[in-house]
């Protein structure tokens, strides 16, 4: 088994969904007592949060190889960034070190066309839905993307930043998530992707009436499957 290397605490509420679904799916592979294989550096939130607001992405990005080059040098096989937006800078990142980055929307799209969607929505926040780093991968893989309106997109943001990133799960924001993917289904999405790692422990696949491509379940997955390839 191949050690992952995780980049996690961002936020720490979906890190523990990844750590409990890794050594879960390990265990149900390989049975017996077996867990996985990793090495965990959480990072403390507010300064990642600090930098988005201030647009530093360089800074970010120096931070997550910072962390990356350690995991590597401890022994990970791989880095799996535990979030979405911080892979605005992941192909920078991918550049610095010499283990594979198993990169999130990647693995997104491979499972978007496994199960033959054409046109997905795509949560999360607004670096996530607004830049080209997430849609640009799903291009590539001959997916249609379409975003919320723009008040849509103020909402969705600061629910992540003000409640999902800090344990706040709140009935009222569900309603209006519901309400959003709905909009996103009448523009002819079959699919909606939770991009960002913390909706999933708001919003289910019985809240919706299309698919739900959930990033923490993909992407964990695309981890066990990296360790135990
Ligand atoms: N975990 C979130 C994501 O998947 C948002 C937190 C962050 O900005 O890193 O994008």
């Amino acid at each position: 088994m191949k050690t992952l290397g995780i980049i996690g605490g961002l936020s720490w509420f979906s890190t523990t969904v990844y750590y409990k679904t890794i050594n879960q799916l390990t265990n149900e592979r390989l049975g017996g007592s077996h867990s996985a294989r990793l090495l965990l550096y959480s990072v403390d939130f507010n300064d990642f949060k600090v930098l988005q607001e201030k647009n530093d992405w360089d800074k970010i990005e120096q931070m997550l190889t910072d962390i990356a080059l350690r995991l590597q040098n401890a022994g990970a096989d791989c880095i799996v960034m535990a979030t979405n937006t911080p892979h605005l800078v992941a192909d920078i990142v991918r550049q610095k070190i010499k283990i594979p980055l198993l990169h999130i929307a990647e693995e997104t799209a491979k499972e978007i066309v496994r199960q033959k969607v054409n046109k997905v929505g795509l949560l999360g926040t607004k670096f996530t839905m607004e830049n080209a780093f997430f849609k640009d991968r799903l291009t590539k893989f001959g997916i249609v993307t379409v975003i919320p309106v723009s008040s849509d997109r103020d909402f969705i943001h600061a629910s992540i930043f003000n409640e999902l990133t800090k344990g706040i799960f709140k009935d009222e924001t569900k309603k209006k998530y519901i309400d959003i993917i709905a909009k996103l289904k009448r523009d002819g999405a079959d699919g909606v992707i939770f991009g960002c790692t913390e909706i999933a422990l708001l919003i289910t696949q019985d809240d919706s009436k299309i698919s739900v491509f959930d990033t923490t379940a993909i992407h964990s997955k695309a981890a066990v499957d990296f360790a135990l390839s």
